[in-house]
């Protein structure tokens, strides 16, 4: 169950979207008094209230508004209780000053905003000794580990139990909470009004996470990188779980690159079954695996490891889906035995980082005759060297070709009016691939387009790479179209 949090200052504000939120299904609701900035009226807020409700006033040591007298807040709180309310939150320093009356509930709340300390189970005890119903501990995460450990605690405890770590390195915390027992969990009314660091909109929760449905049995996956909060993939994952009824959650795990030894000690224990690898990881993950797939060692970089057995194997996806999408706009892959409508073609790639690296790696194995061309020309003659192509400055790049390939975030939001390639240099026989795919129309597609050209966009090799994925983590072919309308919906409309 998700508790939903409303922290507004005006009472009409909180009941109107304590009213709102239970027509949208929320059960449970927490009403932050702390955040009322006239004197509260309690019987007003409990009196017709349409769910199971929890009132708590959070003090500013807390991380919650309030600045008035302790006092003032005793008698706060005992006023809910006196009106019945389902749940009352107590911090653990004054939760033996107010005594259990009634059918109200005792959460009994503990916060740590520095760290996530090691005497979780001592911390623990202490609170439950507190006449608790429910304990609820909230710190802060300064590594991914603590996520497994706060819920560790949570699953061995022996009385209702929410365990969360703030900050997006502890979302997983909040996401994962009814694999590990958690009674509910909370969220916020909108995304952009998170009540505590790495708080998730009810929104998210129901309809990104499909919370109600984590189970203690749900698989995880996610996708490991840092930064994380960028990420589509996690919208465009749990929404094709969804469609295909699979117990499974997709999660972002915010990994720093020096704790990913740690994360991969800690997944089987997460209860991870597979993992989509990106910056800055695609590298220095190879070294946590027991096999890769050839393309791994030719391209020497990994997108997707998969948990089977004893086994952690590794994948790329990339190199594949650009392939694909360039066979496709050329009229299809070839058949057995039949060279790829790529052969011979004279193919322009810029950038070389790790996504021309997977796309060189793909055209040389079809036979493509590739040129190169980076900001840091050094790079570009490592891949050039490699993958057996040619290299040329950055400046003279607007070399005669058939295809181009952008693998620079050129034109990427929020720069969306510049292009890797002059407009006067596209020829209408050229087929224009850009991988950028946040906007998916780019201004080089917007004037490959204007010229005729034949265009691919990063938004399908996006959606190719994931639906390899989604393949190799469920053994199911993707449902892709609902994972290109998610992702466009995530990116806004197309205009050309
Ligand atoms: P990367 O490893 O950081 O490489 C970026 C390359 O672009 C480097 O060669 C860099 O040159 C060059 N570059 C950066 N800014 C430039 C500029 N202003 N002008 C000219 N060159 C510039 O990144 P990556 O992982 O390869 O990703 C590249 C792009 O691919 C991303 O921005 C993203 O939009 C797209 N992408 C698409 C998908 C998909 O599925 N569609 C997946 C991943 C990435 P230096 O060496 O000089 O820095």
């Amino acid at each position: 169950m998700i508790c939903v949090s409303i922290g507004r200052s005006r009472h009409k504000h909180m009941l109107a979207e304590h009213a709102h939120l239970v027509e949208q299904g929320a059960q449970l609701v927490e009403l932050r008094l702390d955040y009322i900035s006239s004197r509260v009226n309690i019987q007003r807020l409990l009196k017709d209230r349409p769910c199971a409700t929890v009132v708590t006033v959070r003090r500013e040591q807390d991380g919650g508004k309030y600045t008035g007298s302790e006092d003032a807040r005793m008698i706060m709180l005992r006023e809910a209780i006196a009106n019945g309310v389902e749940y009352i939150d107590l911090e653990d320093d004054i939760a033996g000053q107010i005594p259990r009356f009634g059918k109200t509930k005792r959460i009994i709340s503990h916060h740590n905003f520095r760290n996530t300390p090691d005497h979780l189970r001592e911390l623990h005890a202490k609170m439950k000794a507190l006449d608790a119903d429910i304990v609820k501990i909230a710190t802060m995460a300064n590594q991914p580990h603590d996520n497994l450990r706060i819920l560790e605690m949570m699953q061995e405890s022996d009385c209702p139990t929410i365990g969360m770590c703030m900050g997006d390195i502890g979302t997983p915390s909040r996401i994962l909470g009814p694999k590990f027992g958690a009674p509910f969990t909370y969220a916020t009314f909108h995304h952009e009004r998170a009540l505590a660091p790495g708080q998730l909109s009810y929104d998210q929760m129901v309809n990104v996470y499909r919370h109600n449905k984590i189970k203690p049995d749900t698989a995880v996956y996610g996708v490991v990188a840092d930064p994380v909060g960028h990420s589509l993939s996690p919208q465009i994952h749990n929404a094709a779980f969804g469609e295909a009824g699979i117990n499974a959650v997709y999660v972002p795990f915010r990994v720093p690159f020096d704790g990913l030894g740690q994360f991969m000690e800690d997944s089987n224990r997460l209860g991870i079954k597979g993992l989509s690898v990106t910056i800055p990881h695609k590298e220095a993950i190879a070294k946590f695996l027991t096999k890769v797939d050839p393309a791994v060692k030719g391209i020497g970089a990994v997108n997707t490891v998969l948990f089977k057995d004893e086994e952690v194997l590794g994948y790329n996806t990339d190199y594949k889906a650009a392939i694909d999408c360039l066979e496709h706009a050329l009229g299809g892959a070839a058949l057995p035995g039949t060279p790829s409508p790529l052969h011979d073609k004279k193919v322009l790639v810029l950038g070389a980082g790790g996504v021309a690296r997977a796309v060189m790696y793909g055209l040389q194995r079809r036979g493509a005759k590739t040129t190169i061309a980076s900001r840091t020309r050094s790079r570009a003659q490592v891949l050039a060297d490699t993958f057996g192509g040619k290299c040329v400055e950055w400046q003279a790049r607007h070399v005669p070709t058939d295809i181009v390939v952008n693998c620079t975030p050129v034109g990427m939001h929020p720069n969306v009016d510049e292009s890797p390639f002059s407009k006067a240099n596209i020829k209408p026989t050229m087929v224009v691939f850009d991988t950028v795919y946040n906007p998916e129309s780019t201004l080089l597609l917007k004037e490959a387009a204007s010229h005729g050209c034949r265009i691919v966009t990063g938004v399908e090799m996006f959606i190719r790479q994931a639906a390899l994925q989604y393949l190799l983590f469920t053994g199911q072919e993707a449902p892709e179209g609902l994972m290109r309308e998610t992702l466009k919906r995530a990116i806004g409309p197309v205009k050309y």
